[in-house]
């Protein structure tokens, strides 16, 4: 054995949990107190002092930051090339990745099938709504978008709720969406799991295997699981090959009810799970005694906990900064001058640092800061990147050279450059796809058949366009996966397209952002090389690199910024969602205003509960400082509009607050009108008028005796209108 302490500096609850003999353990505790820690020392533990097979573990977590982070620790803790690559360690999703690309048979799907995005999915559901002549005035997309995933995350049923016209329909517009789906051999992100979830139950052979193989499972921030992902589980786990199950979690840190997690798992597993041996971690060794405070005060606002306690036995260390910018330049400014002179004049690293916000949205302004003040930064977790208009169409070439019969990707290059195909050929084909059943790439042989079909200009350009994607397919057979796309990048037109508009707007961001995809499929592949070798049993025989990078390029977007990644001196940048699990010396929340974050679509007292675990799991990333920031003025909606200052900062405790103002050197807290508020209305607010419907409150001016709030309604009117003229809020 490795010459290494499993127990060493740890407290005797956590050396209980690493030593414990083999049983279903639950681990619930606040953050910071050493969950993550002890779920590694345990996997070391199992491995050298209880005998298990790497292969027999299976550890599972939820971000692939986290992952990698997990992988990372482990990983210094075992000896040997054996024990480093046959332990399973990942995300939920990436798991099912793997499992469905080896017995993608068993569940009805195809051997090329795709992973689409939330953007793949509006394109189909666009598609639906003319094909079923509906509105998307009294269907938005959004709403759909919402009821098809909650069906995959089985929080709804499809045929449930047919009580009403507009419940049929949609219900209908699901199942147009699942024959879509299976016809253009794709299936959606959320989707991943489902089909996992329905391999195991439809296979028991298959599942007999891995119930074999997986006799040590291992489950990181388990509050996070959704009733899908808890039945996989269940699944996997049985008794008779002496399973058993550490779970570890957090009821405060939830954040994830919206995609249908539940707290509530916790119950299930001490109830339906055999003999559970539960332990409470109580100290954090994570935080300064101040931020330890304010998370804690912050959080007992939330009612339903499981009551735990966490404390500390750290120095107060720094006050809270609370900084009350001017708007969200000067925000962002105020980080970047802290950062430049407390943290690069001294030498310090960058990488300790972090910045949080509750949208993605919030990171463009504070990278244009940090660029004007040269400051290093990197963008982790969502799937920006992927998310950039030139990302999408080289993606989408490949997609389609790939699959022909992925109709989104068909749907968005077909005039991308322009090549003459206007939306009368495109609404003709789409047209024959439907009458017929057919593909949009099928669809286009049809009416490339016969001459009449179209005028000869349409006919000459379709026909030219299938030339180029049967043309870049064959040219696949014997190229380097970075070949291919450099290749499709300039023979699609791509690369004239961005390099005249690098040009004429002398920007060069787009024709760099394809480079740097370049650099991806290369570091993809030197990855994929590496890891062929690795784990006999999930071998994926006839690796398609093409297909598999694809699919990749959604699950493990981090790729992108490997080679930032050495100089390892940047401020990272993260929603809080991404920073679940981390640790940084300081952080920087930036937004802390009312409709923000509390998130405009919040304001329910279930949501807001869950915005307050946010704002929790934020506060607990910083080990050192915390700033939280929020505006006077903010640009929102295409408006300047007054901010209000987010009831989260109010319910924190003074003593541990120093508060500062964008007016210099004045250091008061400015009496917002919040309390007044709060008993009324807020910015971001769903409100209900009688005549207009529903609406959103951009606006509020505080009269004497009332309040005037301007509003825009679900048909886009936006009017003033006085508070005791709305019904009710919802
Ligand atoms: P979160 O809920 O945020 O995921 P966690 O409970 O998983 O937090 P860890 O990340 O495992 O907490 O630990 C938090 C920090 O405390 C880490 O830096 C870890 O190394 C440190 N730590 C944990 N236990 C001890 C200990 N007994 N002695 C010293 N440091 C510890
Ligand atoms: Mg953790």
């Amino acid at each position: 054995m490795k010459n290494i302490d499993l127990l060493k500096n740890l407290n005797s609850k956590q050396k209980e949990i690493v030593s414990e003999n083999r049983k279903n353990l639950l681990i619930l505790a606040g953050a910071g107190s050493g969950k993550t820690l002890v779920l590694i020392r345990r996997i070391a533990w199992l491995i050298y002092k209880e005998n298990c097979s790497p292969k027999s573990i299976l550890a599972v977590t939820f971000t692939n930051k986290a992952a990698k982070e997990l992988k990372t620790r482990i990983t210094s803790l075992l000896i040997n090339n054996f024990q480093k690559n046959n332990i399973w360690i990942g995300t939920f999703h990436s798991f099912a990745y793997y499992l469905l690309r080896k017995h993608y048979l068993n569940v009805g799907l195809t051997k090329n099938f795709q992973i689409i995005d939330s953007y793949d999915q509006k394109i189909i559901i666009k598609r639906i709504l003319k094909k079923l002549s509906l509105k998307d005035k009294i269907f938005s997309i959004e709403n759909i978008l919402k009821y098809i995933n909650n069906i995959k995350n089985n929080i709804l049923n499809n045929h449930f709720y047919k009580n009403n016209l507009y419940n049929i329909n949609l219900s209908k517009i699901y199942d147009e969406y699942q024959s879509f789906c299976k016809i253009t051999e794709v299936i959606d992100f959320n989707e991943l799991i489902f089909y996992l979830y329905k391999l195991f139950l439809n296979n028991p052979k298959i599942l007999k295997i891995y119930q074999k193989r997986f006799q040590n499972i291992l489950i990181d921030e388990f509050q996070d699981t959704n009733d899908i992902q808890y039945k996989f589980i269940s699944l996997l786990y049985n008794k008779h090959y002496n399973t058993k199950i550490v779970l570890v979690g957090d009821d405060d840190q939830s954040i994830y009810g919206w995609r249908g997690a539940k707290i509530n798992n916790i119950n299930r597993f001490l109830q339906e799970f055999d003999k559970v041996k539960m332990i409470l971690l109580e100290q954090n060794y994570r935080s300064t005694s101040n931020i330890l405070e304010v998370a804690n005060k912050l959080i007992s606002y939330n009612n339903n906990r499981l009551k735990k306690k966490l404390w500390t036995n750290a120095d107060n260390g720094d006050l809270i900064t609370i900084y009350y910018a001017l708007n969200e330049f000067d925000e962002a400014e105020y980080i970047a001058k802290y950062i430049k002179q407390k943290i690069l004049k001294k030498n310090i690293k960058l990488n300790n640092y972090a910045i949080l916000y509750r949208n993605n949205s919030q990171s463009r302004i504070l990278e244009e800061i940090l660029l004007k003040f040269s400051i290093p930064y990197k963008i982790y977790g969502g799937i920006q990147f992927f998310e950039r208009q030139e990302i999408k169409n080289i993606l989408s070439y490949l997609r389609l050279i790939s699959n022909y019969n992925d109709d989104s990707s068909f749907e968005r290059i077909i005039n991308i450059p322009k090549r003459g195909i206007g939306n009368t050929t495109l609404n003709y084909i789409k047209y024959i796809a439907n009458k017929y059943s057919l593909t949009l790439w099928k669809s286009s042989f049809f009416l490339l058949k016969n001459k009449n079909f179209l005028n000869k200009t349409s006919f000459y350009a379709l026909k030219k366009f299938i030339t180029l994607i049967t043309f870049l397919k064959n040219n696949i057979k014997h190229q380097s996966l970075s070949k291919i796309i450099k290749q499709t990048i300039k023979f699609s037109g791509l690369w004239d397209m961005y390099n005249k508009n690098c040009l004429f707007e002398k920007d060069n961001t787009k024709i760099n952002n394809l480079k740097e995809f370049i650099n991806a499929a290369k570091y993809f592949t030197k990855k994929k090389l590496q890891y062929k070798t690795k784990l006999n049993n999930l071998k994926i025989k006839d690796v398609n690199l093409l297909t598999d990078f694809l699919s990749q390029t959604l699950l493990l977007n981090e790729n992108i910024n490997k080679n930032n990644e050495k100089k390892n001196n940047y401020i990272q940048l993260m929603t809080i969602h991404a920073s679940k699990g981390l640790e940084f010396s300081e952080v920087f929340i930036v937004g802390m205003e009312e409709g923000i974050f509390p998130n405009k679509i919040s304001f329910d007292e279930k949501s807001i509960n869950e915005e307050r675990r946010l704002a929790y799991v934020g506060i607990t990333r910083a080990k050192k400082k915390l700033t939280l920031t929020y505006t006077k003025k903010r640009f929102l909606y295409g408006k300047e509009i007054n901010s209000i200052q987010s009831r989260f900062i109010n319910e924190l405790p003074q003593n541990c607050i120093k508060n500062i103002s964008y007016i210099q050197n004045i250091s008061v807290l400015p009496k917002k009108n919040y309390l007044f508020i709060k008993k009324k209305y807020f910015i971001g607010q769903m409100v209900y008028h009688k005549n207009f419907g529903q609406g959103i409150i951009l606006k509020i001016e505080i009269l004497k005796k009332n309040e005037k709030l301007q509003i825009k309604f679900d048909n886009t009117i936006i009017k003033w209108i006085m508070s005791n003229y709305i019904q009710s809020s919802i």
